[in-house]
């Protein structure tokens, strides 16, 4: 491989352009990211970065310099306006065309827009970049209420820290609990009722009619059932869609995300991509995650591949979430015929676990880190299981791994 072009600084980018280094270390290797700082982690921008506690930049990917350190060319500001696949050339918004032997695509994903609350409107907040989190954080400040649209990972992490900062917090959930796509009812309820004692009030089976803004600049609400809401500030936080249209114009195939094989390529073979862009085979026919380990993990198998491997992505995917001192995390792939077990645990602590055909297929917990550490591995390495045993707090997890 002569030259990788690598468009996107998120986890995906960042990690491609450091395996495809270790991989090739004479490999010639550009990032290019539209934003204007190195990459940073998002995962703090909902908690950390809005209660006050880090700031982006002391959350880098690669820690300060780490991605020239790596013998990568980071190009900051540089946005990539289209992929010319004849040429094989990329082109910047300012009219650069850079020539490509291998391009990997991990352009992330967009914030789902809520048509009565436009992005771009005064104290209306979509949260995906360091930007919008450093905004979010300055009115939060200067806010008594919000209004949160959305009961999934972020709506919930956003409240939680809104209410951490002493803002009354309201969210609003069209479907009938929250983060219907992320766990099951039972962890959902646990979840639903720490929002509540900790003063969040959550809505749920409540649609949005109309947002409009008040003379005094402030946002009301007016729900389905004609409830209305007046809030200082409103947070979207309506899931996001894959960001792929420079993928589409560039004629790669796409159905919801980049469609890539096992080993991250394209319908174009000098073309991969990874991470959230992305729609990969999984055990049950192709899958989009939205996940940092899953950005990781696949970002750095795409740069591998760009510079010379073969390797398949299969992996065991996993999530986690914080919202107040509630640590949430899951692991697996769900199966929807699966038996569901609950191990009770004291305290704040919870775990869901789900077999199939005698082997562990997913887990849920909440301040369980050790639990699912060894839920992974059961996993992972197929361990045949016992729901009974399962199901009992003094037989520890990690002890089924040795027999
Ligand atoms: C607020 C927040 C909190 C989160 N918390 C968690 C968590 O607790 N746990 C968890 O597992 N996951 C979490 N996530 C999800 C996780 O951060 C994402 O799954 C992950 O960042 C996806 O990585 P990616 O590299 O695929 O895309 P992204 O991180 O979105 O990076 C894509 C990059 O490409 C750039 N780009 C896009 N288009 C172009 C272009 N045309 N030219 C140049 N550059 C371009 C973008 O600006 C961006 O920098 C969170 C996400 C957010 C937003």
């Amino acid at each position: 491989m002569k030259h990788l072009l690598i468009i996107g600084g998120g986890p995906a980018g960042t990690f491609a352009a450091i395996a495809a280094r270790k991989q090739d270390p004479s490999a010639d290797v550009t990032l290019l990211t539209d934003e204007a700082c190195e990459p940073y982690e998002k995962p703090p921008l909902s908690k950390a970065v809005l209660l006050g506690k880090v700031l982006p930049a002391d959350a880098l990917i690669a820690g300060p310099g780490g991605v020239a350190r790596h013998g990568v060319r980071l190009e900051l500001s540089a946005r990539c306006a289209a992929v010319h696949r004849g040429d094989r050339e990329v082109v910047l918004q300012d009219g650069r065309r850079l020539h490509y032997d291998a391009l990997i695509i991990a352009t992330g994903s967009l914030p789902r827009e809520v048509p009565q609350l436009p992005a771009g409107r005064p104290r209306v907040h979509y949260l995906r970049t360091e930007s919008d989190a450093q905004s979010l954080k300055t009115a939060l400040r200067e806010s008594r209420n919000l209004l949160v649209i959305g009961g999934g990972l972020i709506g919930l992490e956003v409240a939680a820290s809104a209410a951490e900062l002493g803002v009354r917090t309201t969210v609003l959930e069209v479907a009938p609990r929250i983060l219907s796509r992320v766990c099951d009812e039972e962890t959902a309820a646990d979840l639903h009722a720490a929002h509540r004692q900790r003063g969040v009030e959550i809505l749920v089976n409540t649609t949005l009619r109309s947002a409009e803004s008040m003379t005094d600049g402030r946002i009301v609400v007016v729900t389905g059932a004609g409830e209305r809401f007046i809030a200082d500030i409103v947070v979207v936080g309506a899931g996001i869609r894959p960001n792929d249209a420079l993928a589409a114009a560039a004629g790669l195939a796409t159905d919801d995300g980049v469609l890539v094989d096992k080993q991250c390529r394209t319908s174009d073979a000098a073309i991969l991509a990874a991470g959230d862009v992305v729609r990969f085979p999984g055990p049950r026919g192709r899958v989009r995650l939205e996940n940092w380990g899953h950005a990781l993990d696949q970002g750095t198998v795409a740069g591998r591949n760009a510079a010379g491997a073969h390797d398949a992505y299969v992996m065991v995917p996993s999530f986690w979430s914080e919202q107040f001192d509630l640590y949430i995390q899951g692991v697996g792939w769900p199966v929807p015929e699966a038996s569901r077990v609950r191990r009770p645990l004291n305290g704040k602590r919870a775990m869901i676990l789900e077999v199939s055909d005698g082997l562990l297929t997913y887990a849920m917990g909440i301040n369980a880190q050790r639990d699912l550490a060894a839920a992974r591995r059961l996993i992972e390495r197929r361990v045949p299981v016992n729901p009974a045993a399962l199901a009992d707090p003094a037989q520890p997890l990690a002890g089924m791994l040795k027999r």
